[in-house]
Parts: C-alpha cells; sequence; structure tokens
C-alpha cells in the first residue's frame, strides 16, 4: 500500500459522461477529516523512547485495534508505547467504508456450532456489544467523527433468502437486540428502490468517518498517557529472557508486553511474529468509489459500465484461472463451467 500523503493526483473524470473535473483523486476519508491534533504523534524524536527501554507495553500498529488497546491499557494505567512505521490510520482503518456493524460474518447459530455453547456465545455477546463500545468511545472522548447511529439494512432480491433472515433476526432479538424483519413494503419505504424482497433491520449499527475516527483515538490515547511514535518500522520480535527484543528501523528497544496490531503486515514482519502469525491474514483488493450525488442519467450510465467492467473482470478471473490450471495429460471429454465467483466491486457513495 502507497502512503496516505502520495494518493492525490490530477485527473479528468469522463468514465461515466459527467461533465465532471475533480482536482483531485485525494480519498474523500483524507479530504474531510480534521488533522491529526500535533501533540498526538511522536514524529522524528525519539530518543527519549530509547532511553526509556525496556517498556511495559509496546503496541505496533497505529490503527483502531492497537490504538483502542492503547488507549484501554493508558487509562488503567500501564505506560503504553504505540510504533508505527508511517501515521496512525495508515493501515485499513484510514480508508474501510466506516460502516459499524454487531456480528460477526457468521450467524450465532454457527458461531455456536463451531466453537461450542461457552465459547460461541461468548463471542456473540461480544460482537453484539461491539457498536455499544465503539459509539460509547466515540461519546466518552468527543470524537468528531460524523458518527450516524441511524441503523443498518440487510436486504436482499431473494424470497428465498428471506427465510435465512428470519432466522437471523430470531436469534438477536432472543438476545435483547434492537432488530426486526422486513417486508417489501417497508424495506421499498426505507431505501426508496424496489429491487429488494426484503430484509432486517439492526438498529444497534451506524456509520462513522473512519479517518477521523481513527485520529480521534490517537488523540483520546495521548491523552490518557499512551505515547505514540510515528516513523518507526518494527523488523523482527524475538523472546530476549522475560522480556521480548523489537529490533526496529531506528535500534533495538525492550518491553515486557508485545501487543501486534499490524494486521495483514504481519507477514512482512521476522522473527516470532512471522513465524506464528504471519500466515494468519488473507491480502486482498477492494475498490471504493465516492462521488457527488448523481443524477438519474449518470446513474443509468454507471450501472451500465458497471456490469460491462465487471463482466470484463469476471472473464479476466476465469482466463487467469484457466492459464495458470496445469494441462491434463490425456484428452478427456470435460464440461467446464466458471462456477461462483466472486468480483471486486466498487461501492457508490454519495455524501449528503
Ligand atoms: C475496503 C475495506 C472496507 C472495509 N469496511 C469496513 C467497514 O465498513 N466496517 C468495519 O468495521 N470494517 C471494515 N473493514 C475492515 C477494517 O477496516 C479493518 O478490520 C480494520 O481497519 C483493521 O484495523 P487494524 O488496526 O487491525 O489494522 P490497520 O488499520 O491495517 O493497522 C495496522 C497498522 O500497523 C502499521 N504497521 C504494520 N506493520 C508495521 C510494522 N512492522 N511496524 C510498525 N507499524 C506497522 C500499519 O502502518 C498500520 O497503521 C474494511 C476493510 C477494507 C479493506
Amino acid at each position: 500500500m502507497r502512503p496516505l500523503a502520495d494518493r492525490s493526483t490530477e485527473r479528468d473524470l469522463d468514465c461515466v459522461g459527467m461533465d465532471a473535473r475533480i482536482d483531485s483523486l485525494l480519498p474523500l476519508w483524507q479530504a474531510t477529516a480534521a488533522p491529526l491534533p500535533e501533540n498526538a504523534a511522536i514524529h522524528g524524536e525519539h530518543r527519549a523512547l530509547f532511553d526509556a527501554s525496556p517498556i511495559d507495553t509496546i503496541v505496533i500498529g497505529a490503527g483502531v485495534t492497537g490504538l483502542s488497546t492503547a488507549l484501554h491499557l493508558a487509562e488503567h494505567g500501564a505506560q503504553v508505547i504505540v510504533l508505527e512505521k508511517d501515521q496512525p490510520g495508515a493501515g485499513t482503518s484510514g480508508r474501510p467504508n466506516g460502516q459499524v456493524i454487531a456480528g460477526l460474518h457468521e450467524s450465532p447459530e454457527a458461531l455456536l456450532a463451531a466453537y461450542g455453547a461457552d465459547r460461541g456465545e461468548r463471542m456473540i455477546q461480544f460482537s453484539g456489544k461491539a457498536p455499544d463500545l465503539l459509539f460509547d468511545l466515540i461519546a466518552r472522548h468527543g470524537i468528531a467523527c460524523d458518527a450516524e447511529r441511524a441503523g443498518w439494512i440487510q436486504a436482499t432480491r431473494s424470497r428465498r433468502q428471506m427465510k435465512a433472515l428470519a432466522k437471523l433476526t430470531r436469534s438477536w432479538a432472543d438476545r435483547g437486540a434492537p432488530v426486526r424483519l422486513l417486508d417489501r413494503d417497508e424495506v421499498t419505504r426505507l431505501l426508496g428502490t424496489q429491487a429488494y424482497a426484503g430484509g432486517w433491520l439492526d438498529q444497534r449499527n451506524g456509520t462513522i468517518q473512519p479517518l477521523a475516527y481513527v485520529r480521534g483515538l490517537a488523540a483520546a490515547a495521548t491523552r490518557a498517557g499512551a505515547k505514540i511514535h510515528c516513523g518507526i518500522e518494527v523488523e523482527r520480535l524475538e523472546r530476549a529472557g522475560q522480556n521480548w527484543r523489537i529490533e526496529t528501523t531506528q535500534g533495538n528497544l525492550h518491553a515486557s508486553t508485545v501487543v501486534l496490531a499490524t494486521n495483514v503486515f504481519t507477514s512482512e514482519l521476522h522473527g516470532v511474529a512471522r513465524r506464528l502469525l504471519g500466515r494468519s491474514y488473507l491480502a486482498g483488493s477492494s475498490v471504493q468509489v465516492a462521488t457527488a450525488p448523481l443524477n438519474d442519467e449518470q446513474r443509468a450510465q454507471f450501472r451500465k459500465r458497471y456490469l460491462q467492467e465487471r463482466r470484463r473482470l469476471e472473464e479476466q478471473i476465469v482466463h487467469d484461472e484457466q492459464e495458470k490450471r496445469p494441462r491434463p495429460v490425456k484428452r478427456r471429454a470435460t464440461s467446464c463451467g466458471a462456477g461462483s465467483r466472486s468480483t471486486g466491486t466498487a461501492s457508490c457513495v454519495p455524501r449528503r
């Protein structure tokens, strides 16, 4: 991933026939987030850090995982240092959709089946309350990040899928969550489109401006006593007696506890981190597009281009897979199908 600061370019936007020239393709979140407060992170002056080693707790990575950990530990009186190779929010946390959604990808029933009654139920409770935790942090620390808790709808075009959604809704409702099933009329009224057969509404959920949230978390962690050092890349992590030795681009540090919050970049580390965790993340690509609100004609053109582009991508994927497939030694009569394969999608996020 290129650093955030390098991503601004100048271009004409003619892909959907819009009479629009945009001056910059600066990502939306960067264009609209307030800057990181100056005293929230330390850049370039790291001598005091190396003098203070060994340290109680070092958190590697200043995304939402690292910063929330640092904030909570500092609030409990721990000495916490965050090491960040770039700047807070430079990883995934500064560029997601900004949706705050309760639960995990799997349904509560699937979690119980996979992890058993005790651990499964704890995972359900933890993930079900995640939006409460996030919106509470925002309120408690006064983080200005366009937070809205307006609920979230998962809609479906398939009438058969409604059965599964009804089961999911019942499962969360039985646990006291503010959720309800939506029939075709209600989903049409709420979404303003007749495209869907129904859906479910989960009022625990909402949206945030994710980069503004990360920067607010960084400021809150610093106020609580954590120190965030930017521009220090950790290269290797090894055990050193009772402590950990953390080899960085600026020198070595020692800490009794290390929290790895390096997300998909974990596989780039050497030593213990890579051996134990380096292969637990999958890298994926995703494209998101934000535009000014589109009129009907622009939307129709966009949809046409989008479908063409999706078909082209699907054909490309099938072609690439066929190229990779080893040739059969003997010729056989075979039937060949593309199967189901998901492709990247572009979500269009007009801002009000
Ligand atoms: C396209 C997309 C959309 C998404 N949309 C949503 C959404 O709507 N809602 C949602 O809840 N989730 C969403 N997600 C998932 C969410 O963004 C991530 O789960 C979350 O941001 C992960 O945060 P993190 O702190 O664990 O990792 P990251 O934000 O990636 O942070 C890791 C940090 O570690 C630093 N780092 C890495 N290696 C080193 C090193 N060796 N030394 C020092 N620093 C290092 C990086 O620079 C980075 O700042 C989305 C993800 C993607 C890709």
